[in-house]
């Protein structure tokens, strides 16, 4: 069996960590535990394979990367499937997020790369100046297991269409679909070493950080984590991306049409079980309407479907381990001895004795500066806050340590986008929260450095280099 892809080639870990299924406990496989000298071998590749990648024309490698993307698509059924066994992400959802959006994410920057100019002129008071887009070099890139094959091509598909090769050390939990994206490479005729997987855990990704080897570092994970990886690449001077976590506001506005909200945050607040980083899971509520907001969350939470993550139907699946259910259960502990209202869920549902559940969640009355309304739960659990002005609301919204999501929910869009603009997060939505592969994502304070996603996300792969041109005299 093979668990890694170096320099082209699959090949057996020396280390292995077993992958289980979220829904059932059951093994799936093993993953691979990759280690320093992997890693070594891993990094190397990616430097030898350099010069010949980004000396490439961006129509060449445009063309690898669409033929990428299509051997993707051709897996779509299996990839998403096994990341749905994987992390307990409900497959109707699976199917877009690992399934889809990965091959649009090749495609999007293949052309983008290909159809921008990395040299532009400009007038200076010598004569002129090339202002240069150059590949930031070798990047070492690290995901969770949240968005497996999402979040590894928001990374695979800039760096790669800008002329950089990569090590991705892929989340132990998802270690196993991870591979796919070599098998479609390598079907794809990627160059050896341009892209190279090498899953594992926290070790191998604070051995990646440091190593010689690593121009750039790309991460998405914890705040806990990123801050340990922002004081590495700060010493180090490397450029790093940091995407991180976050404790979002749903700020639902006095004449907000509650059916059409609780639609929205549906998916706002419970997407993907709550493993979701720029979750709204503060319903920030005004003191008018409050308890009419309480039934219309509880009344949501207690319909959502929670079940079989392969089947069509649910809504709910489990959380991703079962470190990850006990820290969602102690959460609920926390909540209840603060003094808050659980008015629905709270515990292992009882059809669900198997794998890693939790049914949806809601406390009320919270106080913002309860831990439950501060910290990441990481799990379906909401609580919801009231307030009496918009005023108000913003504050509470902005009374955070994080800024990386939000949504403001209203009948007049003027309004909430008002609403929006004074909320300081990275990206905010209006009657829904939906990622815009167009538009820069990210977050603000303690939920990140840098953007992914349209032009800026290629940007973050390229470091720009100014030829100053004395103007010849005649
Ligand atoms: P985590 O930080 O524990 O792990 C994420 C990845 O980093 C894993 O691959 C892990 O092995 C690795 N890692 C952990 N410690 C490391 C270290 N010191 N040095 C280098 N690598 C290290 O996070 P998690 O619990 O697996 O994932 C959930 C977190 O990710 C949540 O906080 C969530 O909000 C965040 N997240 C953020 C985004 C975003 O785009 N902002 C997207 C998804 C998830």
């Amino acid at each position: 069996m093979t668990r890694l892809f170096i320099d082209g080639q699959f090949r057996a870990a020396d280390k292995v960590e077993p992958v289980v299924e979220a829904a059932t406990g059951h093994l799936l496989g093993q993953g691979s535990s990759a280690t320093e000298s992997e890693l070594d071998d891993a990094v190397t590749a990616a430097r030898t394979a350099l010069d010949g990648w980004r000396s490439a024309s961006p129509d060449e490698r445009a063309d690898v990367l669409n033929r990428f993307a299509a051997a993707l698509k051709e897996r779509t059924a299996s990839t998403s499937e096994l990341c749905t066994r994987e992390n307990g992400m409900p497959i109707a959802l699976s199917r877009g997020v690992n399934g889809s959006f990965p091959a649009a994410l090749l495609h999007y920057y293949a052309e983008m790369a290909a159809d921008s100019d990395v040299e532009e002129i400009r007038p200076s008071m010598i004569g002129h100046t090339i202002v240069r887009r150059e590949p930031v070099g070798v990047v070492g890139a690290i995901t969770p297991w949240n968005y497996p094959q999402a979040l590894a091509v928001m990374k695979i598909a800039p760096a790669l269409a800008a002329g950089c090769t990569m090590v991705l050390k892929a989340a132990p939990e998802t270690a196993l679909d991870a591979l796919i994206l070599g098998e479609a490479a390598a079907e794809a005729g990627l160059p050896p070493g341009v892209l190279n997987i090498a899953p594992g855990g926290a070790a191998a990704g604070a051995f990646l950080v440091q190593h010689p080897g690593v121009d750039k570092v790309a991460f998405t994970g914890s705040t806990v984590a990123g801050r340990l990886i922002g004081e590495v690449c700060g010493k180090l001077m490397r450029p790093v991306t940091l995407e991180l976590g976050g404790k979002s506001a749903a700020i639902v506005l006095d004449d907000a049409d509650l059916d059409v909200t609780m639609r929205g945050l549906k998916n706002a607040s419970f997407v993907n079980n709550g493993q979701t980083c720029h979750l709204s899971s503060r319903i920030l509520a005004p003191r008018s309407r409050y308890d009419e907001v309480v039934d219309a969350v509880a009344a949501l939470a207690e319909g959502l479907s929670v079940g079989d993550p392969l089947e069509e139907s649910t809504d709910v699946g489990p959380l991703v381990s079962s470190r990850q259910r006990d820290r969602v259960l102690d959460y609920v502990r926390i909540g209840e001895s603060e003094g808050a209202k659980l008015v629905v869920g709270g515990s292992i549902p009882e059809d669900q004795p198997r794998g890693w559940f939790v049914s949806p969640t809601v406390f009320a009355n919270v106080e913002n500066s309860a831990r439950i309304a501060q910290e990441e739960i990481f799990g379906p659990v909401v609580t919801v806050i009231a307030y009496d002005t918009d005023t108000e609301a913003v504050d509470l919204a902005n009374d955070s340590e994080f800024g990386l999501g939000g949504s403001v929910w209203s009948s007049d869009t003027d309004r909430a986008i008002n609403v929006a603009r004074a909320v300081r997060t990275g990206t905010i939505g209006v009657n829904e929260y939906q990622l815009d592969i167009q538009a820069p994502f990210g977050g603000v304070k303690a939920s990140g450095i840098g953007r992914e996603l349209g032009p800026e996300g290629l940007a973050a792969y390229q470091t720009l280099k100014s030829i100053y041109c004395l103007r010849p005299t005649d």
